[in-house]
């Protein structure tokens, strides 16, 4: 175990922390707790060298060290994690001196030979309001703390009720997946794809909710970024994958003349090499032909794309399509584009948003329009919400769309019943 001199360590802390509550309690003072974490440390510490990080801890030591007040006592939590306790304090001295210590600690150092320079995020709590005692001042300042981390980093942030109660609920839902999917708790909603020039219902995109017993309806922005770090995204993905293509099939047999039916994947599904062997054992059980099928991927995801192109090759020369969503957000380029071979590409709903107020915007979607002309891509424009932004499109020459203003997700028997009412009874 590395030491860095000096600092009083997590268990002084907390016999500290026993000694001044109790003497807070009785001379009616405040504390506030503010413990910190460098930002991307792993990352300096392999520019430097892990020789050279007791001597680089023991400067940040020092620096948090000078930007404290007489009132406060400071301790090193091991890793590159800081604790100062403040105490006869209130919230306005502890915001002074969590800006203080950010700053400070902020500004370049020089260090073996170079200029280094890190951020820190720093999360406060505070005794008596948020804490009654030790453990829960310092674990309430950690929430804060990994709040900032995941918000931006390189600052401060009180600890708020709101913070647990977020943490409760992610708990809840990733010990909630694997009975969720047992008991048939998830459900897939459609949205319309609409040919803008026929006026026809052309695709559906299958958007999945969880029907949870207790919490209601919950959205797939809530649930999806936790399946996709817990690994439930394979097992999740797959049974969304196998309903679409039942009912989608299941629509084709009644006469209905859809032309696309739209699944969103993440990029960690095809990273697993048997992604598209899942992919073609379910068109083959549910017997529908690939090349109904447009899978979707977000284009913030396509960074580590490179890997997973064997994958999507695979799936393309059995006709199977792919789409690049919520273009123009992430990080994908052009030559994305090409060497990925995706078929469609969907601007994003925030261009079509702002397309009548943002000449900037407008200048956005014209040239990806004109780009996937060129490129000869499908393309479709999501969330188009106004009559106005309908006659855009129309005027840009956007063949489909999607949106409120056409038809929000709804479910499977809405969907089915709104398209035989439309294709079916005119017969
Ligand atoms: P997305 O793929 O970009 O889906 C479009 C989202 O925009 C949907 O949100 C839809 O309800 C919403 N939307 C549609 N029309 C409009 C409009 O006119 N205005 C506005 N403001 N919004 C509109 P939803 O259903 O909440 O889905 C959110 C995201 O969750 C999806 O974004 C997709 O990335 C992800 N998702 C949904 N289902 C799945 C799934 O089965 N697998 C994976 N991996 N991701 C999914
Ligand atoms: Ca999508
Ligand atoms: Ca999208």
């Amino acid at each position: 175990m590395r030491e860095i001199a000096y600092w009083p360590n997590r268990d002084e802390l907390y016999t500290y922390l026993d000694g001044i509550i109790n003497r807070a309690n009785s001379e009616m003072w405040k504390i506030a707790l503010l413990v910190m974490d460098l930002d991307d440390f792993r990352e300096f510490c392999e520019i430097y060298g892990y020789q050279a990080i007791d001597n680089f801890l023991n400067l940040i030591g020092q620096v948090i060290k000078e930007n404290c007040p007489d009132n406060s006592w400071l301790a090193w939590l091991g890793s590159d994690e800081f604790a100062v306790v403040l105490y006869d304090t209130d919230q306005e001295q502890a915001t002074n001196v969590a800006q203080t210590i950010c700053e400070a600690v902020a500004q370049p150092i020089s260090f073996k030979g170079r200029i280094a320079q890190v951020g820190v995020s720093l999360g406060i709590s505070l005794f008596p309001v948020d804490a009654v005692d030790r453990y829960e001042l310092l674990k309430n300042a950690t929430v804060a703390m990994n709040w900032v981390k995941k918000n931006g980093k390189n600052s401060y942030r009180f600890y708020d009720r709101k913070m647990s109660e977020e943490i409760n609920r992610k708990v809840r839902l990733t010990n909630d997946f694997s009975v969720a999917l047992v008991e048939n708790q998830f459900i897939l909603y459609y949205q319309p794809q609409i040919n803008i020039f026929t006026g026809m219902i052309s695709g559906a995109e299958a958007l999945v909710r969880w029907q949870h017993p207790e919490l209601g309806l919950i959205p797939p922005g809530d649930f999806i970024p936790l399946a996709e770090e817990n690994g439930f995204i394979h097992q999740l993905g797959e049974w969304v994958l196998r309903k679409a293509c039942q009912d989608f099939y299941s629509w084709l047999e009644a006469g209905l003349p859809l032309e696309r039916l739209a699944v969103n994947v993440s990029v960690i599904q095809l990273l697993e090499s048997n992604f598209a062997p899942m992919v073609f054992s379910i068109l083959e059980e549910t017997g529908l032909d690939p090349v109904y099928l447009e899978l979707e991927i977000t284009e913030s995801q396509t960074a580590n794309l490179q890997t997973v192109k064997s994958q999507i090759e695979l799936l393309r020369e059995h006709g199977v399509r792919f789409a690049i969503d919520d273009f123009g957000t992430g990080f994908s380029s052009i030559h994305h584009l090409r060497v990925m071979g995706f078929d469609t590409i969907k601007i994003d709903k925030g261009f079509i948003h702002n397309v009548l107020h943002d000449n900037k915007d407008q200048v956005i979607v014209e040239s990806i329009l004109n780009m996937a002309h060129l490129l000869r891509l499908n393309i479709i424009a999501e969330g188009v919400e106004t009559s106005e932004q309908a006659r855009y499109v129309e005027t840009v020459k956007i063949e489909e769309v999607q949106g409120y203003y056409y038809s929000p997700p709804i479910d499977k028997d809405r969907f089915e019943n709104m398209m035989k009412e439309l294709f079916l009874t005119s017969e």
